[in-house]
């Protein structure tokens, strides 16, 4: 038994999250977890929304709302759409809380206090008119590497470089049209090249990564620059320095803050639990956490942020880069032990965009579909290791044809027989050898799925569950036990029936990870009682130290089945069942596509 973190992305909280952002690192990193705790390891599951940046401020503003209310409603959203797809996060919390803001602030000073962060002076824009600081993304120009007219001071999105607001072409503000005046500033730099060496001997330690991301970690290595880590901005958290932190125009960069969140996240959570040093079960690189695993869930647009920024500020954190030092007050923490990431999701054949109307919000999804049917679909067809395109067809035919055809019949047909011929499970007698091949294959499988998802290969885990429940299909039909009427065929009637129905109990244990919400109704239709596949809870709290409440996701995931075959009771009573999955009309593919079209 191992201590496990799954530190999950965390979504920015600008707008309601589409299928696309759920696909790559939500569910896959909820079907990870749920395997490991049934698994019997002691899983921390942590996130939350990312809610500092200019993209914030700017659609704040041109809402007429302080960038608080709009974190405030979309954190609100997202942490509701989470919920409905079962996601089991210990904590899903928020970068506004105090606690993020002092764990943020410990992380700087101790970086600072190494050596590792240092000042610069660079040019930042101006507004003449007025004399305010015009953050990045409020000036707009000329590309200088593509010649994209409409790209943004801290990027282009037209070809994807990260610029500088000095570097554009005809710069103006964003705000008003007029040319912004560049003059000196002083930001704060992350020494990265401090880092080159310890990051490379961690690399070259890593083992089981997926090896493009390895190589891209890698090759990032050859070309570290000192990274600006404060901005020109109102809204995030105060440098924590004499002279700084009551500034009120300069600020932590957003992609430093959310990085140290899976931290403060685990922090809280411990806070709540009511044992504050529980975290360092999962973080502290001394006795305590030193065997403790660690894996990020991203999409592959991340990986840099995980494999080298994220590990170079728990090495200067620690004292361990170039310039040595002493760890901070947390002490020494561990780096991840691996980095997964997705690849991307497009839709119809194009790449989800919100402005564009190329998009289904995990809200109106989950108003038309069940959360199970997206679940599936995202873990046999996902973007796990490859970009995965999302058509309408292919859900309705995944849904159809697999799970209501494959699982879902398994389950009614076997449970339906069982209740009419006896009402209760039947007893196995004088098992055949069938009978004994099928129930062997059953077995086997939760070494075989629980070794998959143990390396992130879920496409491949799902895909041998259901090689159990076609097992099971076409055990069903050879055996024919309807067939089976007459009182001498009574017994083994029974037989087959029981034998069946031991395969969809192991199936579903073998698919609870993957599909939890049918998962406890199968285990209900069996008789059994309680919970199977515990859920997670909307819970409203109070900020720990003084801050405004929020909603967080939590739950208690310490009930629930084990990763193993649980024998059936003979006699446990059965009801005719109710379906599990819906079939869906093949209608629902034009008006889906009539949606996109708008
Ligand atoms: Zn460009």
């Amino acid at each position: 038994m191992s201590h496990v973190l799954a530190a999950v992305a965390w979504p920015y909280a600008n707008g309601p999250r589409h299928i696309g952002h759920v696909s790559g690192f939500g569910v896959p990193s909820d079907v990870f977890s749920r395997y490991m705790r049934m698994a019997g390891h002691d899983v921390l599951m942590v996130s939350g929304t990312d809610e500092h940046g200019t993209p914030i401020q700017v659609q704040a503003d041109a809402e007429g709302v302080t960038a608080r209310e709009l974190a405030d409603r979309y954190n609100r959203v997202i942490v509701e759409d989470l919920h409905g797809l079962g996601l089991s996060y210990d904590l899903f919390t928020r970068t506004t809380t105090r606690n993020h803001y002092a764990v943020v602030q410990e992380l700087f000073t101790a970086l600072e206090r190494n050596g590792y962060i240092v000042k610069r002076t660079t040019l930042g824009a101006r507004s003449p008119s007025t004399g305010r600081t015009l953050p990045d993304r409020y000036i707009e120009g000329t590309c200088p590497i593509c010649g994209y007219d409409s790209a943004r001071g801290d990027q282009c999105d037209n070809c994807g470089n990260q610029l500088d607001p000095e570097q554009l072409i005809n710069p103006r503000s964003k705000i008003n049209g007029e040319t912004p005046e560049f003059v000196e500033t002083e930001h704060f730099f992350l020494d990265l090249p401090a880092f080159a060496e310890a990051i490379g001997n961690w690399l070259d330690q890593r083992e089981n990564w997926r090896p493009n991301v390895l190589k891209f970690s890698r090759n990032l290595l050859d070309d570290l620059q000192p990274r600006a880590i404060t901005r020109d901005l109102e809204w995030g958290v105060p440098i924590p320095l004499d002279g700084w932190r009551d500034r009120n125009d300069k600020r932590i960069y957003v992609w430093f803050d959310a990085v140290i969140g899976y931290l403060s996240a685990s922090i809280e959570w411990a806070r709540r639990s009511g044992d504050p040093e529980a975290w360092r079960q999962w973080w502290s690189a001394d006795a305590q956490g030193k065997d403790a695993l660690g894996y990020y869930f991203m999409g592959k647009d991340n990986i840099v942020f995980h494999s080298v920024i994220w590990p170079a500020l728990l090495l200067g954190y620690s004292g361990e880069g170039d310039k040595g030092g002493e760890p901070g007050e947390l002490g020494r923490l561990n780096l991840p032990t691996e980095v997964v990431s997705s690849e991307f999701l497009t839709m119809e054949g194009k790449k989800f965009s919100s402005s564009r109307r190329v998009v289904i919000y995990v809200r109106d999804f989950l108003e038309r579909y069940d959360a199970d049917a997206l679940r599936y679909f995202i873990a046999v067809a996902g973007p796990e290791s490859n970009d995965t395109d999302f058509t309408w067809a292919e859900f309705v035919r995944r849904n159809n044809d697999e799970l209501v055809a494959g699982w879902g019949n398994l389950v009614n047909r076997s449970i339906s027989m069982a209740a009419k011929n006896f009402g209760a499970i039947p007893e196995a007698v004088d098992l055949t050898p069938e009978d004994e091949a099928l129930l062997a294959v059953a077995k086997a499988g939760f070494a075989t799925v629980g070794e998959l998802i143990g390396k992130h290969r879920q496409k491949a885990a799902i895909g041998e569950a259901m090689k159990v429940v076609a097992e099971a299909n076409k055990y069903l039909s050879e055996q024919a036990p309807w067939k089976l009427k007459s009182e001498e065929e009574k017994p083994r009637q029974g037989t087959v029936l029981a034998v069946a129905l031991q395969v969809v109990s192991d199936a579903n244990t073998l698919l609870t990870p993957f599909l939890p919400h049918s998962a406890q109704k199968v285990f209900e239709l069996l008789g059994g009682e309680g919970v199977h596949a515990p859920m997670p809870r909307i819970e409203e709290v109070d900020d720990l130290d003084g801050g405004p409440g929020y909603p967080v996701l939590t739950g208690d995931y310490t009930v629930g089945a084990r990763w193993e075959s649980v024998p059936l009771v003979t006699g446990t009573p059965l009801a005719a069942p109710k379906p599990v999955f819906r079939k869906l009309e093949p209608s629902v593919i034009e008006e889906e596509l009539a949606r996109l079209a708008g």
